[in-house]
């Protein structure tokens, strides 16, 4: 009987989940594919294998259901199967994975690098290690400072917009290349995007100026 309650099954399916080695893709997909289902299933094997799939059909031949030394429930593999496919390894290490006692610790995919980890704290969830959760922080911060810039340019375009509406006698260039030409950062290109993404309305008289619009 393989996959007995040891530990160990979690390190070997983390070595498989991580696997950069294209020898190995197609267990790692097969391998990341049954982490995925029992994760979409509340972490739960029972249900997984309730659950009216192909895959829950595929998992139930081959398997075997037994109480373990300690009297707690485990499952391990058919070792008459003798399957050494890239499927019947990835199954062999699910079940191993599904009878080590720190199963909890599993964590992953990373929400940057993709990699399966160990988890050090319970709330520890996101992010593989430090530095995938720092360089994620920087991406938010500096995503977040581009959406502040482009919200303060849009605020500037809209006053300017209803400057240009004001005006009494319009300029021989067209509303953008008017703005363009006072206010450098807010440009034609980005004028014409915001207005494209509907972010930014033109001016009502624009229509009649569109022989100008391109500046
Ligand atoms: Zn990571």
């Amino acid at each position: 009987m393989k996959g007995g309650h040891t530990t160990g099954g979690l390190e070997w399916a983390l070595s498989i989940l991580n696997q950069e080695d294209l020898y190995y893709t197609e267990m790692r997909r097969e391998l990341r594919a049954l982490v995925a289902e029992w994760q979409a299933c509340g972490q739960s094997f029972w249900k997984m294998i309730r659950k009216d799939c192909e895959r829950a059909a595929a998992l139930q031949t081959g398997w075997i259901a037994f109480f373990g030394a300690d009297g707690k429930f485990l499952i391990g593999r058919d070792e008459r199967s003798q399957d050494t496919s890239p499927r019947g390894v990835a199954l062999t290490a699910f079940a191993s994975l599904m009878n080590d006692p720190d199963l909890s610790l599993l964590g992953g995919p990373c929400d940057r690098c993709g990699r399966y980890f160990k988890k050090k704290r319970a709330n520890h969830k996101l992010y593989c290690d430090r530095d995938c959760a720092h360089l994620a922080s920087a991406t938010k911060s500096t995503n977040e400072r581009l959406q502040r810039d482009r919200e303060d340019k849009l605020k500037r375009a809209k006053l300017r917009i209803a400057q240009w509406q004001g005006l009494k006698r319009k300029p021989k260039v067209g509303w953008k290349k008017w703005i363009a030409t006072a206010v450098p950062d807010l440009s034609v290109t980005f004028l014409t995007r915001a207005v494209n993404s509907g972010d930014l309305v033109p001016p009502t008289d624009s229509a009649k100026e569109r022989d100008y619009a391109k500046g």
